[in-house]
């Protein structure tokens, strides 16, 4: 055994070995070095077992597979097959490109951020970008964050703390990762009043929990989660009524925060510019339905959003350059009326007369040890927008007879840009309408390889 051991190679050996593999590496030495120790670390312990020495080549090999899965931890991109547009694990929405030209452009020098050339002075932070989503949304005054869990936050300290926030329990839901409402209202220093029931929230319940106490009736867009059946609840103008008529706020957390309707044949998403009519202040995403950068955004009544702005969170929580210069673009789009140019738009709205076409462009692709068809299937905006309304589509659905689905979506994965599928009744579902177009190539490339027997 000792003389086995012997005859391993040193880690120095074993990555001039792998030169070739590793100096294309972006990783850093002690990364792949530590790699390589494990990999012969993992050799001794299998020659301590009984096994035989591994073959170098057997080593090289091991060692290029830990630094190429390392590599794909590196934020990068992916092709999304998922079908669902708005994932929130892999970036939410597409930015346009053009848009990204242009802010490379902006950020790699210096900018007008914070300054106001026409004056000399310094200035405030974007002004005219709040002045543009107030003018898409119909608002007195805006207001940027980093996100929109941040601009629920800052809301309800600057308006609401220690005083009470009246919300239907309906709508006390948990978001994505880890926004509770109720959490979010007592981090803001708020006294939490629940009203109504799970499915019926009427009008009166919201009137007879308003204290001396309540600064704020809240509405919450329950995101990804539908009470069907018998439902029941006030409209906003009653709800705005109400507020107005106690001297309190009426404030709603839209989360998509759309501009647009996608092509559904059931429920809509509420729109901005509808909602922001009725509330003192609506907050939502800037990468959900809007189709943007993470941002969070606020609009609505001028005294309100002053009262936001003055409270030192919002120092804590705003939004850099870059974003800002991107949301800037992407409301200059709104405001024009060209959101049809916003890649989010365009998968929403594809036909599946197109969808079909490329899937089978891909299907005509397949290479050795791959079976697929074409079949209909659902395509969902995601980002806790329409919960429950689908697209439908035109999907590959693909099988190996080498490896099951769950082997078949790890060798998508591990692709040099990942291609990232869902599973559906044992086959692995390629949906054309979240892939970008531009990337079909790369699909077919990886499709006309094939799969080996593993
Ligand atoms: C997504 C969502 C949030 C959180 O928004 P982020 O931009 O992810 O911080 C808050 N409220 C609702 C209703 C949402 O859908």
């Amino acid at each position: 055994m000792q003389d086995q051991f012997r005859h391993l190679p040193s880690v120095q050996n074993l990555l001039q070995r792998t030169s070739t593999f590793l100096d294309r590496s972006r990783l850093p030495y002690p990364w792949i070095r530590d790699e390589a120790r494990l990999v012969l670390e993992n050799a001794r312990k299998e020659i301590t077992a009984g096994h035989p020495l591994p073959e170098i080549d057997i080593l090289t090999e091991q060692l290029r597979v830990r630094v190429a899965s390392l590599e794909r931890q590196l934020l990068g991109s992916v092709i999304n097959g998922t079908g669902v547009l708005i994932h929130t694990n892999l970036g939410r929405a597409p930015i346009p490109a053009e848009l990204l030209g242009r802010a490379a452009s902006v950020a790699s020098g210096y900018c007008s951020l914070e300054y106001d050339v026409e004056s000399g002075q310094r200035g405030q932070r974007a002004p005219a970008l709040e002045r543009l989503i107030s003018t898409a949304a119909g608002t007195e005054a805006s207001l940027v964050v980093n996100n929109n869990a941040a601009a629920v936050l800052l809301a309800l300290a600057a308006l609401a703390k220690d005083r009470e926030v009246i919300v239907s329990r309906g709508e006390l839901v948990e978001i994505g990762g880890g926004f509770r409402v109720p959490d979010v209202i007592a981090q803001s220093g708020c006294r939490l009043v629940e009203v109504g029931t799970t499915n019926k929230t009427r009008l009166e319940d919201y009137r007879g929990a308003v204290t001396a106490d309540t600064a704020v009736v809240l509405k919450i867009h329950p995101s990804n989660f539908k009470i069907q059946g018998f439902t029941e609840e006030p409209s906003r103008a009653q709800l705005r009524q109400l507020a107005d008529e106690n001297g309190i706020l009426f404030l709603e957390d839209l989360g998509s925060g759309a501009f647009w309707s996608p092509p559904t044949n059931g429920a809509d998403e509420p729109l901005v510019q509808e909602t922001a009519r009725h509330s003192h202040l609506v907050t939502f995403s800037g990468d959900k339905l809007l189709g943007g950068p993470q941002a969070g955004i606020l609009t609505g009544r001028s005294e309100v959003l002053a009262q936001v702005r003055r409270h030192p969170l919002f120092r804590a929580l705003r939004s850099d350059k870059l974003n800002l210069f991107l949301l800037q673009e992407l409301f200059l789009y709104i405001v024009a009326g060209r959101e049809f140019e916003l890649p989010l738009w365009q998968m929403a709205h594809a036909s599946v007369d197109t969808l079909r076409e490329r899937a089978a462009s891909w299907l005509q692709t397949l290479g050795p040890g791959l079976e697929g068809s074409l079949a209909p299937s659902q395509s969902t905006m995601g980002g806790g927008s329409l919960p429950e309304e689908t697209l439908p589509t035109c999907a590959l659905f693909l099988s190996s007879s080498h490896m099951g689905c769950e082997a078949l979506s790890k060798h998508f994965r591990s692709q040099e840009i990942p291609l990232i599928t869902r599973i559906e009744e044992d086959r692995v579902v390629l949906d054309p309408r979240s892939v970008l177009p531009e990337q079909d190539g790369m699909v077919q490339l990886y499709l006309r390889q094939g799969v080996m027997p593993c």
